[in-house]
């Protein structure tokens, strides 16, 4: 199995579970959610982010390509031959080149995220492991970066999509403070429709971690029209019904603030999604309640 890559490690993030903490992004996930507002993490390889807006047309990135450059007239800024080396990166004087996806040794990933071990320990934080998917990067890897944190008793929250082997999910849950699981349709195959893949699985899995006794807190981003109907959060309500060890519902208002990224890697962004309004987040929370969940909002 290829060595996980990182496109970023966050600190001070509020967003990722109790207090303050250090979020690692891994590159590479099974799934191709349609608003992705990381796509730089979809992808298992490394990739050049190209800014068009910081480009000088200097063509020093051009000079610097060992697989003979690339043609900016066509639009095409990464070549066909393209091995990811970073050399052109390396090259710009003006950041409109960036590598995305660097490898870094389990041992050094955790003397970087203890650093921050006094702002975990006064704000009951932690660490988060996300991407990407962090449960489909090498399991080895993985569980060696887990064990060092626990044994600096640091505690761990891990934002998964679900869509990953159960056996990766159950070795994972000793040293797991909180799995943060997406849940983003009911349906099987609208789910298919708009991540790629059905949700069968990821639902199995959830099922699997709660009865293990896992503390899960189910994320759904909100995407109208796309997961917002009465219908499909009654859907949803249903879907989750008696599987344990749910804390809260956890809703996520969908922002198009990722879409200038899929330029920068020269792909397409799809259409027709907004961000819900008020009146639909709240609909959608009191059902949540009045189905008994505990429910938080944010994005
Ligand atoms: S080196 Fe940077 S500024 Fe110069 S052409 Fe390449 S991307 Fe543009
Ligand atoms: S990453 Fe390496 S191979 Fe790819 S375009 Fe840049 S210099 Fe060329």
């Amino acid at each position: 199995m290829a060595e996980p890559l990182i496109t970023d490690i966050q600190r001070y993030s509020i967003h990722d579970g109790d207090g303050i903490r250090t979020t690692v992004f891994f590159k590479g996930c099974p799934l191709r959610c349609a608003w992705c507002h990381n796509p730089e993490t979809q992808r298992f390889t490394a990739e050049i982010l190209y800014n068009a807006e910081k480009c000088s047309g200097c063509l020093r990135c051009t000079a610097a390509c060992p697989e003979g450059g690339f043609d900016l007239l066509s639009g095409q800024f990464v070549s066909e031959h393209c091995i990811s080396c970073g050399k052109c990166a390396e090259a710009c004087l003006n950041g409109a080149r960036e590598l995305s996806g660097k490898y870094v040794p389990p041992a050094e990933l955790v003397r970087q995220l203890v650093r921050d071990l006094p702002f975990y320990e006064e704000s009951g934080g932690g660490v988060t492991l996300s991407g990407g998917e962090v449960l489909a990067q090498d399991p080895g890897y993985v569980m060696e970066v887990l064990r060092r944190l626990y044994e600096q008793g640091i505690r761990v929250n891990i934002d998964t999509c679900g869509q990953v082997p159960e056996e990766v999910l159950l070795q994972a849950l000793p040293f797991t403070d909180t799995f943060l699981y997406d849940l983003k349709l009911a349906g099987a195959e609208e789910h298919r429709r708009y991540t790629g893949a059905d949700n069968r699985r990821i639902l199995s899995n959830l099922r699997a971690i709660g009865k293990a006794g896992a503390r899960i807190r189910i994320r759904i981003p909100l995407i109208d029209p796309v997961n917002t109907s009465e219908q499909e959060t009654a859907a949803m309500i249903e879907a989750l019904a008696g599987i344990q060890g749910i804390l809260s519902i956890d809703l996520i208002k969908y922002h198009d603030t990722g879409s200038g990224k899929y330029a920068r890697l020269g792909r397409a962004y799809g259409s027709g999604m907004e961000t819900p309004g008020e009146e639909t987040l709240h609909r959608i929370a009191r059902q949540f309640e009045e189905a008994g969940y505990r429910v938080s909002m944010g994005g």
